[in-house]
C-alpha cells in the first residue's frame, strides 16, 4: 500500500512539476519575447483575453512578432511624416482618394498570405476554398454596383492596377501590333492608351501595339468626335478605347459605339476615373455601349488600388443566315490576366474590391458622389469668378482643368507653389499646347477633399487658398524670370517671399486639420 501510495505520490509530484516547468517555460516565452499575439489594430494595442496565444520561441520570433514601430523605427518615421502630410494639406490630385477603414483592414489581413493562381474553382493551388467564395463575392457584387445582367456580362477582379488591366484587354484582344485609338496623353488621355512621341514609344501600349491617338478641338476642349470617325475610317482600329485621366466632361459612348461599329472595332471603355460617379448614376454609363470595360478601384470608387475589367458574355450579333455568333470574350481576358500577364492574384485587395462594391450599392456612396461634383462645379464657379480659365469653360464631373495660359503662369510653377503651400494637384497640359513637356495648366479635383467632409462653403476657403497662392506665384516670377529652377531658388532664398509662403501654408494646414481621414487608426 505504502509502496503503492509512495510512486503516485511520486508521479503526481512529477505531474505537477511537468505542469509547472510547462507554465513557466510559456511564461518566460511572453517575457523573453514580450509579444502576444492577438493585436487590436482598430485601437492600436494588444487584446489580453482568455484565448491568447502565445509567440513560438525560434530565431525569428523576435522579428516576427514586433509592431512596425518597434521593428522598423527608421521606416515607421517616414510613414509618420507621410501621414502628417496627409492630414495637413489640401489633397486635389484628381485621381487620389482616401479609402475607408475597411479597406484598409483588408489590406493588412491574413488574405494577403494566400497564393490563388487560376479562377475560383479552378486554382492551382490547394486551401482556396474561402478564398474562391471572397473572389465570387467580389465579381458578384462589382457587377450589382453597376446593375450588370450576370447573363450578359462578367468580370475579372484580378487585375493588379489599371495599367495592367488595360494591357490584359488588349493582350487579350488583339494580336501582336493590333491596331488601337485613344485619346492622347497631352489631350487628357492615359498613357496606356497608346501613348508615343516622335522619338520615343513611351507606354508599353505603342510598343507592343500600333496606337494612333485621337484628339481634342484646341479651341474648345471638347473631344473632336468627327476626327476621330475620320481617321478611323483610315486606321481601321481594331479596339477603340472611351477613357480619359483630365477631361471634365462626360464621355458620348453612343457617338464612340457608332464609329466603332463602322469599322468593325471593339468599344473598350476605361472609366478608371469617374467609376465611382458612374455606379452612383450620375453620368451617362459606359455599359449600354461597349464591350469591355476597365476600371482602377481606387480613384472616384475609393477602394484598394487594384484593377477590374468587365467583359460581355452572350450573343455578340445575329448572322444573315440567323445564325448566333456568341462573344469569347470571358475567356479571352481571364487568360490574358493568368497565365497571360500575372501570377498569383492579390487576394487582400480583392476582398477590398468586395468591401469597396458593397459600399458602392449604399445611398451614403450616392451622397457622396453626388458632393463630389457639386464641390468640383462650386471650385470651378469660384476659379471662373476670380478670373481664371477653366477648360470647356466648366466641369460635368470630380476634376477641372484650370488654363493658365492667360494668366501668365507655367503648369510647373503653379503646381510647385500651391505644393509649397500644401495644396496637391498635377501640372497638365491644355488643350492647343504646343509642348508636353512644359505644360499649360493645373488638374485640380475633388475625390479627396469629399471624402475629408468638406462641402461648398469649404470649397470657397479653397478656392481663396488656391487664388492667393497662384497671386503669389505671379509676384515670385516678377523676381525669378520665366525659368523653373529660378523660381524655385527664390522660393528657397527670398525672405520675404519666403515668410508669405509659410503664413498660407500654416493657414492652409489650420484649416485642413479640421477634417478627419477615415482609417486614421491604421498606420
Ligand atoms: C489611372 C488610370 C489608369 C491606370 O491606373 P494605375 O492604377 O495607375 O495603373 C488607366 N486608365 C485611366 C484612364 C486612368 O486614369
Amino acid at each position: 500500500m505504502a509502496g503503492n501510495w509512495s510512486s503516485l505520490n511520486r508521479r503526481g509530484l512529477q505531474l505537477v512539476e511537468n505542469l509547472l516547468r510547462v507554465r513557466k517555460r510559456r511564461m518566460k516565452n511572453i517575457i523573453d519575447e514580450g509579444h502576444v499575439l492577438n493585436y487590436d489594430p482598430l485601437h492600436g494595442r494588444n487584446i489580453h483575453h482568455s484565448t491568447t496565444c502565445y509567440a513560438p520561441k525560434h530565431s525569428m520570433a523576435g522579428i516576427l512578432h514586433k509592431n512596425v514601430w518597434d521593428a522598423d523605427p527608421e521606416l515607421f518615421e517616414l510613414m509618420k511624416k507621410e501621414k502628417n502630410r496627409q492630414e495637413s494639406g489640401l489633397e486635389m490630385i484628381a485621381s487620389e482618394n482616401f479609402t475607408s477603414l475597411s479597406v484598409l483592414q483588408c489590406l493588412s489581413s491574413c488574405l494577403h498570405n494566400k497564393y490563388s493562381e487560376g479562377m475560383p474553382g479552378q486554382r492551382y493551388y490547394g486551401g482556396n476554398e474561402y478564398i474562391d467564395e471572397i473572389e465570387l463575392l467580389a465579381q458578384k457584387r462589382a457587377l450589382d454596383a453597376f446593375n450588370l445582367d450576370p447573363a450578359k456580362w462578367g468580370c475579372n477582379v484580378q487585375p493588379y492596377s489599371g495599367s495592367p488591366a488595360n494591357f490584359a484587354v488588349y493582350t487579350g484582344l488583339l494580336e501582336p501590333h493590333g491596331r488601337i485609338m485613344g485619346l492622347d496623353l497631352p489631350d487628357g488621355g492615359h498613357l496606356t492608351h497608346g501613348f508615343f512621341t516622335a522619338n520615343k514609344k513611351i507606354s508599353a501600349t505603342s510598343i507592343f501595339f500600333e496606337s494612333m491617338p485621337y484628339k481634342v478641338n484646341p479651341e474648345t476642349g471638347f473631344i473632336d468626335y468627327d476626327e476621330l470617325a475620320k481617321n478611323a475610317k483610315l486606321f481601321k482600329p481594331k479596339i477603340i478605347i472611351a477613357g480619359v485621366s483630365c477631361y471634365s466632361r462626360c464621355l458620348n459612348y453612343k457617338r464612340f459605339r457608332e464609329i466603332a461599329d463602322e469599322n468593325g472595332a471593339y468599344l473598350f471603355s476605361d472609366m478608371a476615373h469617374v467609376s465611382g460617379l458612374v455606379a452612383a448614376g450620375l453620368i451617362p454609363s459606359p455599359f449600354e455601349f461597349s464591350d469591355v470595360v476597365s476600371t482602377t478601384t481606387h480613384k472616384t470608387l475609393r477602394g484598394p488600388r487594384a484593377g477590374v475589367i468587365f467583359f460581355r458574355k452572350g450573343v455578340r450579333s445575329i448572322a444573315k443566315d440567323g445564325t448566333k455568333i456568341m462573344y469569347d470574350l470571358e475567356s479571352r481576358i481571364n487568360q490574358a490576366v493568368f497565365p497571360g500577364l500575372q501570377g498569383g492574384p492579390h487576394n487582400h485587395a480583392i476582398a477590398a474590391i468586395a468591401t469597396t462594391m458593397k459600399q458602392a450599392t449604399t445611398p451614403e456612396f450616392v451622397a457622396y458622389q453626388k458632393q463630389i461634383v457639386a464641390n468640383a462645379k462650386k471650385l470651378c464657379a469660384g476659379l471662373q469668378e476670380r478670373g481664371y480659365k477653366i477648360s470647356t469653360d466648366g466641369t460635368d464631373v470630380h476634376m477641372l482643368l484650370v488654363d493658365l495660359r492667360s494668366f501668365g503662369i507655367t503648369g510647373s510653377k503653379a503646381e510647385k507653389i500651391l505644393e509649397d503651400i500644401s495644396i496637391a494637384c498635377n501640372k497638365n497640359t491644355v488643350p492647343g499646347d504646343k509642348s508636353a513637356l512644359n505644360p499649360s495648366g493645373i488638374r485640380l479635383g475633388t475625390p479627396a477633399l469629399t471624402t475629408r467632409g468638406l462641402v461648398e462653403k469649404d470649397i470657397d476657403k479653397v478656392v481663396d487658398f488656391i487664388d492667393k497662392g497662384l497671386q503669389l506665384s505671379k509676384k515670385v516670377s516678377a523676381i525669378s524670370g520665366p525659368k523653373l529652377v529660378d523660381f524655385k531658388r527664390v522660393l528657397n532664398t527670398d525672405e520675404n517671399i519666403k515668410a508669405q509662403v509659410a503664413s498660407l501654408r500654416e493657414e492652409v494646414e489650420t484649416f485642413s486639420k479640421q477634417f478627419q481621414i477615415p482609417g486614421h487608426e491604421i498606420y
